[in-house]
C-alpha cells in the first residue's frame, strides 16, 4: 500500500507578523514546519509527500492549494492563530479544523478522525495551557455562487474536499501570545512538533519506519541460499591468493557446491570460510594440517589444539556444510550427520553470515569469537564473486 500526503504552508512571503515577538511571521514558521513534516513523514516506508508550493515567496490561491491534493490520502494546511490586533497572553490553545456536510461522506469521516487524533498530540507537544479544540465548518459556503469559497479562510479545505481528499487545518496555538510565539521560533521545537505529527499520521495509515520495514533478509547475507560463485571463480581466486596451492585442493572445490546444494547451504560461503580458516589453504601457522581434511578449524576450540580429522576431503567439507546448516536453520540434515559438533549448536541461531561471529550475534552465539568474523568471510566472498571466471 502506498500513501500520498499533501502538505501546505499556510502563507507566503512575510505574512502575519506577531505583535508579541519581533521577527515572527506565521508564513516563515509554517514554511519551516511543513518541510520538517515532509522530512519526518518520508522516514516511513510506502509514503509519498508533496507540498502545495515549491517556493516560499510564491502565492497560490487557497482553493488551488487544496486542489493540489488530488489523488492524495490527506491534506494538511499549517498555521498559527491570532486573536485581535494586539498581544493576548491568555488565549493559548491548538485548533484543528475540518469540514462537514449535511450528508456524511467518507472524506469528511476521515478528516474528522485525523483531526481528533492530531489535536491532542499537538496540544501536548506544545504545552498549550488551554488544550485543544476541534472545530467543524460547513463546506459549501459559496457566497458568489461560482463553486468556490472566494477569499474564505476555509477555501483551502474546500479545494481539498472538491479533490476528494480528507483535509485538516492545523492552528498551532496563537502568535498573539508571547510564550507560544517564542516556542514556535525555536527550530528544535518545530522538529519535535513535526515528528509527533508525522507519528500520528503514520499510525493512522499503518506506516512503518523504513528501517523496520526493510526485512533483515535484504540487509544480511543468508547462509541457506543458492550458491552465487562458480567453481572457476573460486579456483581463480584461490590460485591468485596462493599460487602454491595443492592440486588436490583445486580438485576438491566442486565438492563445496555439491555438498552445499545437498543441504541447501551456500557452498561458496563455506569455501570463503575455508579460505579464512586455512589462510587460503596454506595452513601457515595453523593448528590443522592439509591431510586432516578439516578446512574450517573444526574442533579447534583452544589455541594449539589439533582439531578434528576426516577420512577424505568430501567428508571434511560435508561436516563443515552440516555445521553451517546447524547455525543457519532448524531443517533436518539430508545426509547422515558426520559433523562431530553438530549437536552443540543452538539450531538456527545464525541464519546470516554476519551473525556467525559471536560478538555480532544477537544471542551471543556463533561459530567464532573474533570480532567481525562474518564480515571477514563476506569480504572474501565478495572478492570471489567479482573474480573473472
Ligand atoms: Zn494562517
Amino acid at each position: 500500500m502506498s500513501v500520498k500526503i499533501c502538505i501546505d504552508a499556510g502563507h507566503y512571503g512575510k505574512y502575519n507578523r506577531s505583535p508579541a515577538v519581533n521577527g515572527y511571521y506565521e508564513s516563515d514558521m509554517t514554511w519551516k514546519l511543513h518541510l520538517l513534516q515532509k522530512k519526518y513523514l518520508e522516514e516511513y516506508a510506502g509514503v509519498e509527500v508533496i507540498t502545495t508550493r515549491k517556493v516560499q515567496a510564491t502565492d497560490k490561491t487557497l482553493y488551488n492549494r487544496g486542489a493540489c491534493s488530488r489523488g492524495c490520502d490527506l491534506f494538511i494546511s499549517n498555521h498559527s492563530n491570532a486573536v485581535g490586533k494586539g498581544i493576548n497572553e491568555s488565549i493559548d490553545y491548538v485548533a484543528v479544523y475540518h469540514l462537514v456536510d449535511d450528508s456524511t461522506t467518507r472524506v469528511d469521516d476521515i478528516s474528522k478522525e485525523i483531526a481528533e487524533k492530531l489535536a491532542p498530540v499537538i496540544a501536548g507537544v506544545m504545552g498549550a495551557t488551554q488544550g485543544f479544540r476541534i472545530v467543524t465548518r460547513k463546506s459549501g459556503n459559496d457566497r458568489n455562487g461560482d463553486g468556490m469559497l472566494n477569499d474564505n479562510y476555509y477555501g483551502v479545505l474546500h479545494g481539498a474536499r472538491m479533490a476528494e481528499t480528507p483535509g485538516v487545518i492545523l492552528e498551532h496555538s496563537f502568535h498573539t501570545n508571547t510564550k507560544m510565539t517564542l516556542w514556535l521560533m525555536n527550530e528544535n521545537n518545530l522538529a519535535k512538533l513535526a515528528k509527533a505529527e508525522a507519528e500520528v499520521i503514520a499510525a493512522h495509515f499503518g506506516l512503518m519506519k523504513k528501517r523496520d520495514a526493510e526485512n533483515a533478509v535484504t540487509e544480511y547475507t543468508k547462509i541457506a541460499e543458492e550458491t552465487v560463485a562458480t567453481v572457476e571463480q573460486m579456483r581463480n581466486y584461490l590460485k591468485a591468493k596462493n599460487p602454491a596451492v595443492a592440486q588436490s585442493v583445486l580438485d576438491m572445490i566442486p565438492l563445496y557446491l555439491s555438498e552445499g546444494a545437498a543441504e541447501g547451504i551456500r557452498g561458496d560461503i563455506a569455501f570463503a570460510q575455508s579460505c579464512l580458516e586455512t589462510g587460503n589453504f596454506a595452513f601457515k601457522g595453523s593448528a590443522v594440517t592439509l591431510d586432516q581434511n578439516n578446512f574450517c578449524g573444526m574442533g579447534v576450540t583452544r589455541r594449539g589444539m589439533k582439531g578434528n580429522s576426516f577420512g577424505m576431503p568430501q567428508l571434511g567439507i560435508r561436516a563443515q556444510i552440516q555445521h553451517l546448516k546447524a547455525y543457519a536453520n532448524g531443517e533436518p540434515l539430508v545426509n547422515p550427520v558426520i559433523d562431530p559438533r553438530f549437536r552443540y549448536v543452538s539450531r538456527g541461531c545464525a541464519p546470516y553470515v554476519e551473525w556467525l561471529g559471536i560478538q555480532e550475534n544477537p544471542q551471543g552465539r556463533g561459530w567464532a569469537n573474533g570480532a567481525g568474523y562474518g564480515k571477514k568471510i563476506l569480504a572474501i566472498l565478495n572478492s570471489i564473486t567479482s573474480t573473472k571466471a
